[in-house]
């Protein structure tokens, strides 16, 4: 059967040239980085020479780039590393309503242990206001945290103005760039943040490896205690082989981007045409210009999107309802319950995210088999009578 993945965000494949540049460091360069003899230096260089790649690819120096275990650890890091080390100055955090867990889980735990936490609310396009950030900014304020585009719905924040607000009131910036990293530039000292997450395996980099960005003189706590490597701020032998392979896909990354831009913009634009033109009775989630290159969300009436995902697969095609992690949980999305969506319409979307080998036949493919499955779905749906819906109450 055909196999179509379109579902990228969730995360991608490893780029052969990334596996290439890794295996030398499992086999004859194995050393680790923190042992003097031959083999620890040649890691250590290795270390280095990616941590550089990493840190120029932002603008920022060598020395500002820790590498972690991924987006997760990162976003924890930024959250509870700032929070420990400047509970004295305030216990005041904000961040908004559609982070992804691996920010809005931390900021529940630190609510609990007497942190107050003030989650921004997003317009219908998915977007933070700068008004409300400058409102909810409090003496007590010690950290915003903003992602930099949604993974649902691909939304891009005014990073750069929210972070301008924080800076002129003295207080940190991060940003979640788990979801922009490598798809569009990000220029650390553009944006104006202080703190930045980044994932490798979501840029055709291997799984278990991230990096986070901290500006020099950023006050942090560390995050995992017991050897000295990062500098004393991340305890824990080096993933080498990792790094390396998260280094090399930030390289090509840099080499493809334009083209894969103007490539993936295209074929999004060109799903977010014909979609709605072939289905009827559909919505665009997220905004309609200030997008991820790569991103299409639709809510799709009268039919849940677990039985189109479900459908598609059969098919070959994989798609995503939702974000991954909670595809599999029957609650409906809570960012797409922040753009105002209805339970009915939040079960009924779909993503579809596109990427470096996404070929215009998928498009196509998709574009033939997601009208008839969506036909067939709401011929059985109760709700849907062509031409006369009922609609949904909830
Ligand atoms: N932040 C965002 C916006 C994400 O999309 C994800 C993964 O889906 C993460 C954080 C977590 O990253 P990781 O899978 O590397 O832990």
């Amino acid at each position: 059967m055909k196999k179509i993945y379109l579902d990228y965000a969730a995360t991608t494949p490893t780029d052969p040239e990334v596996l290439t540049a890794m295996e030398p460091y499992f086999f004859d360069k194995f050393g680790n980085a923190s042992s003097l003899h031959s083999y620890g230096q040649e890691a250590k260089k290795a270390l280095e020479d990616s941590r550089q790649i990493v840190a120029e690819s932002i603008g920022a120096k060598p020395e500002e780039v820790v590498f972690t275990s991924g987006g997760t650890e990162s976003d924890n890091f930024a959250l509870l590393g700032v929070a420990y080390a400047l509970e004295k100055k305030g216990n005041h955090i904000i961040t908004s309503v559609i982070e992804h867990h691996a920010i809005s889980e931390p900021a529940k735990f630190l609510e609990k242990r007497g942190f107050k936490v003030t989650y921004l609310p997003v317009d219908k396009n998915g977007m933070v206001l700068c008004e409300d950030l400058k409102k909810a900014i409090t003496k007590e304020t010690i950290l915003v945290s903003i992602m930099h585009a949604n993974n649902e719905i691909g939304t891009l924040q005014p990073i750069a103005a929210l972070a301008e607000i924080a800076k002129a009131k003295g207080v940190y910036f991060h940003t979640d760039a788990v979801q922009t990293f490598g798809h569009i530039p990000i220029n650390v000292n553009e944006q104006n943040v202080d703190l930045l997450s980044i994932s490798s395996h979501k840029f055709y980099g291997p799984k278990g490896v991230g990096a986070i960005y901290i500006r020099k003189g950023t006050r942090i706590e560390t995050f995992m205690r017991g050897g000295d490597q990062e500098r004393s701020r991340r305890a824990s032998t080096h993933n080498i082989a990792g790094i390396v392979g998260c280094a090399k896909a930030v390289q090509l990354c840099q080499k493809n981007m334009k083209k894969e831009i103007g490539f993936q913009s295209a074929l999004r634009d060109r799903l977010i045409k014909e979609i709605p033109a072939k289905i009827g009775e559909v919505r665009l989630n997220g905004h309609p210009t200030e997008r991820l290159p790569n991103n299409v969300n639709f809510s799709i009436s009268y039919i849940e999107g677990e039985s189109m995902l479900l459908s598609l697969d059969m098919l070959g095609i994989s798609v995503s309802t939702g974000s991954a992690c909670t595809s599999s949980s029957l609650e409906p999305s809570h960012v797409l319950l922040a753009i105002g969506l209805d339970h009915a319409t939040a079960h009924g979307s779909l993503r579809i995210t596109l990427g470096r080998w996404t070929k215009e036949s998928d498009i196509d493919y998709l574009l033939d088999k997601l009208p008839r499955v969506v036909q067939k779905l709401r011929a059985m749906s109760p709700l849907y009578e062509p031409g006369h819906s009922k609609k949904s109450s909830s």
